[in-house]
Formats: C-alpha cells, sequence, structure tokens
C-alpha cells in the first residue's frame, strides 16, 4: 500500500488521484495524523487489508504533505555509495557515518525551498527508509521485518554551513527549513519486488544530475539498521536517509550549487518522485 498526507490528514492511496481517508474509514479507530499509525504498525496493516474503500476521496499532487510529518529521530547516513566517497576524495568508511537532519527541516513532495544566502545550496537525492516496529540489538536478517515501508527523500545541504569551524557541522548545514523533502508516499515492502536494487536520480531543470542502484550501497538497509540499533533504540515512524550516489555539486569542477528558479526532480524506481523549486532568499516572486 501507499500511505501518503492528503490535506495533513493520513490517507491510502488508491488510485492516480483517488485515496481514502483512513480516520473516517476506519470509523475514528485510527486518527487524522499521518505520524500516528507507525506506533500502530501491526494493527494498522491488519485493517488496511480489509479497509472499506467505498468512500473516495480525490486529490492532486499538490494537496500531499510529508509522508512522515514528525519522526522522533531522524538518522542520515554520508559517504554511502563507493563512487561519491571517491567523488569526495574519501575513502569508503569502516562503519556508517550517521547525523541527523532536525525535524523541522522535513517537507512534503512538491515544494518550494529558499536557498540560505551564500549560494552553496547542494542535492542529494536518497532513499528513506521508515521504520515500522521498535528496533535495538537488531540482527541483519530481522532487519527488514522492522522497516515500514520506504520513500524518497532529498538531503539538502549547504556546503558552508556543513563545513564550517573546525569540525564539520552536517547536521546543522542539512537542516534550514525545507532542505529535507520527502515523499510522495510510503511504500510498503509487499509493493517493491526488490527493496535492495532501485535506481535512483535526480534532474535539476531536466539535466540529469545523479543516478545510481540501491545495490550499490556501501552499508545496506539491514545493515543500517543492525548497526544503528546497537547504539540507539529505533523507534516505530523514525527515518533513515540511506545516502547519496555520486554526481552531487560541490565535487563538480567547477563547483555547481542550486539557484534562483532551478527545478530539482528527485525519485526512487517503484516509489515516485519529488519535486522543489529553489527561490534566494532576496526574491518576493516565486518563478513557479
Ligand atoms: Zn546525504
Amino acid at each position: 500500500m501507499k500511505i501518503a498526507s492528503i490535506g495533513g490528514r493520513l490517507s491510502l492511496i488508491t488510485g492516480v488521484s483517488t485515496a481514502i481517508d483512513v480516520n473516517k474509514a476506519s470509523d475514528g479507530v485510527f486518527c487524522t495524523d499521518p505520524q500516528s499509525i507507525y506506533a500502530r504498525w501491526d494493527e494498522f496493516t491488519a485493517w488496511a487489508a480489509t479497509a472499506d474503500r467505498a468512500e473516495q476521496i480525490e486529490f492532486t499532487t499538490a494537496d500531499l504533505g510529508a509522508p512522515v510529518p514528525a519522526p522522533q529521530q531522524i538518522f542520515a547516513i554520508g559517504l554511502n555509495y563507493s563512487e561519491h566517497a571517491d567523488e569526495s576524495g574519501l575513502t569508503v568508511p569502516e562503519a556508517p557515518t550517521v547525523f541527523t537532519k532536525f525535524p523541522s527541516s522535513l517537507s512534503g513532495p512538491i515544494t518550494t525551498v529558499t536557498l540560505p544566502p551564500g549560494g552553496n545550496t547542494d542535492w542529494e537525492v536518497e532513499l528513506v527508509v521508515v521504520i515500522g516496529r521498535t528496533a535495538s540489538q537488531i540482527a541483519e536478517s530481522e532487519a527488514w521485518s522492522h522497516v515500514a515501508g520506504l520513500t524518497v527523500g532529498q538531503d539538502l545541504s549547504e556546503r558552508n554551513a556543513q563545513f564550517f569551524g573546525p569540525i564539520p557541522q552536517f547536521s546543522l548545514g542539512k537542516s534550514f527549513p525545507g532542505f529535507s523533502p520527502t515523499g510522495p508516499w510510503v511504500v510498503t515492502l509487499d509493493e517493491i519486488s526488490n527493496p535492495s536494487d532501485l535506481e535512483l536520480g535526480c534532474t535539476i531543470n531536466g539535466k540529469q544530475m545523479q543516478l545510481g542502484r540501491t545495490r550499490d550501497l556501501v552499508f545496506s538497509v539491514p545493515s543500517l539498521i543492525s548497526t544503528l540499533s546497537t547504539t540507539v533504540t529505533l523507534l516505530p515512524g523514525d527515518l533513515i536517509f540511506t545516502g547519496t550516489p555520486a554526481g552531487v555539486g560541490v565535487m563538480r569542477d567547477p563547483k555547481v550549487f542550486l539557484k534562483h528558479g532551478d527545478t530539482l526532480v528527485s525519485w526512487v524506481e517503484g516509489i515516485g518522485e519529488i519535486t522543489q523549486t529553489l527561490i534566494d532568499a532576496t526574491s518576493s516572486s516565486n518563478p513557479s
């Protein structure tokens, strides 16, 4: 199934532009908050399997919000594709390199993002994992069963802020407002034929900037969940941004950064795409 936020309400997608409102279809058993179901994941999936789909609602992509709008924790992984480590001039780490994107940076699939001053905002398309069951000390072989589903994310990164000071500040540099767009929905694993090998990429104004496959992750989704769960307890509704393939702007010669009026489209095979329009803070007009 595809789980979405439509007008801020928890919804199940049933067609190209149709859905059911979970709160109404369940006669109030489940509340309207899209974040709420992950704490009741088994109960929710059991209900959804036989849910009454008689009362359909119409939606457009403009109605979609962040499908997981308020996770307690967001994990993000650096240098998790070897070609991206290569372009960064760094060796592949021996263990996952972990930082956070603060939840206030989350937004939905179709957004306008204000570029911070400095002109060094970069793109990073990523597969994003949504945790469905509490995970502590989990073996890799059990990891997928702790995943509710997958979504598309952009790990937008202001490189000046990220690398400011004697110790890089990844978490701040990647948490400006709107810097964590996600969506268009969460797709559960039963709808994805091979969640370990999905093509992903992004374009700017129609030009391909990144293209990769998740089979090339240095640390796979099960490996990330297992490793993270040895230190922290992963909670239902948490997000893991799994890392970006090669092709970011900061490592190009000359460097390329997002600029006013750019349209950034990011996608993952079998899930969907998200679209961000970039504007300058000094601009009062939306180019779209
Ligand atoms: Zn990233």
